[in-house]
């Protein structure tokens, strides 16, 4: 490929870890700011509102909150595609219930959906309450993003969390009910943003960190695909066999060099030779 009309990124492990900007990231958002762009995130614990705070907290350029898809939003939008005024019961951080409110009503007496997301809120009491909404009012179990597990940067030292996929499961196994799974690879957030965008999948450039969901789900929606080696996968390490991305770099500095030469139209520079 050597021309792209917009780009899709995913954030952590691309933009930022957890408190902390990557290199070359806030070069990055400079120099694609002329082409549409949206992020899209698996991660429901933020609003997009919280996101535009985030990226300012971070030093990273203020940017509108259209230009955030969550996997909450996507979630909202899909329960609302199902049954328009729908109850839900969302098992998740503050982020997700403020999210699925702006889309159905919080109810956990009679919930048609059991929403499961990232972050805290899973205790005994709430799966308690998922399951009895399951397996006596006949809810559906929904998670919003089916990573298993998500890393994360406490403290400055690296850690591993429970991914939306970990926290879905007790619910799966008590109710034997088989979760609905929303975000990426599945591609309900590839085409909100492409929507917002106006933008067709083959236009597109999706540039993530992992391999299993980023760029899966991209190229089977026939988009380009770029993985930056900042996150999951390091320097080196091998990617698993079928998922590699059609750009492999180690930074977003080092992707962002091979288009300028790859891709002069997409950003307006100049080949080598020229
Ligand atoms: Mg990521």
């Amino acid at each position: 490929m050597s021309t792209f009309k917009a780009l899709l990124l995913d954030m952590d492990g691309v933009l930022f870890h957890g408190d902390r900007a990557l290199p070359g990231a806030d070069e990055f958002l400079q120099a694609i700011s002329h082409l549409p762009y949206c992020f899209i995130t698996n991660n429901p614990i933020r609003t997009p509102a919280m996101l535009v705070e985030h990226f300012v907290r971070l030093g990273l350029p203020r940017v509108d909150e259209s230009r955030f898809v969550t996997s909450g939003q996507a979630t909202g939008e899909w329960l609302a595609r199902q049954q328009p005024d729908f109850g839900f019961y969302a098992v998740g951080a503050a982020g997700l219930h403020q999210t699925l409110s702006q889309y159905g009503n919080y109810d956990p007496e009679t919930a048609d959906f059991v929403v499961v997301g990232e972050g805290e809120g899973l205790d005994f009491d709430t799966l308690t309450i998922g399951i009895n909404l399951i397996l006596k009012q006949g809810a559906r179990l929904v998670c919003t993003n089916p990573d298993h597990n998500v890393d994360a940067s406490i403290d400055g030292m690296h850690r591993v969390l429970p991914g939306g996929g970990a926290l879905v499961a007790p619910f799966a196994v008590a109710t034997g009910q088989t979760p609905v799974f929303i975000g990426k690879p599945h591609p309900l957030l590839y085409e909100m943003a492409m929507q917002r965008l106006g933008v067709a999948a083959p236009d597109c450039v999706m540039v993530g960190d992992r391999p299993d969901t980023d760029i899966a789900g991209a190229a089977a929606l026939k988009m380009a695909t770029a993985l930056v080696r900042t996150g999951r996968f390091g320097r080196g390490e091998k990617l698993p066999s079928g998922l590699e991305p059609d750009w492999d770099c180690e930074s977003l500095t080092a992707l962002l060099d091979r288009w300028r030469d790859a891709c002069p139209e997409s950003f307006g520079t100049k080949t080598k030779a020229g």
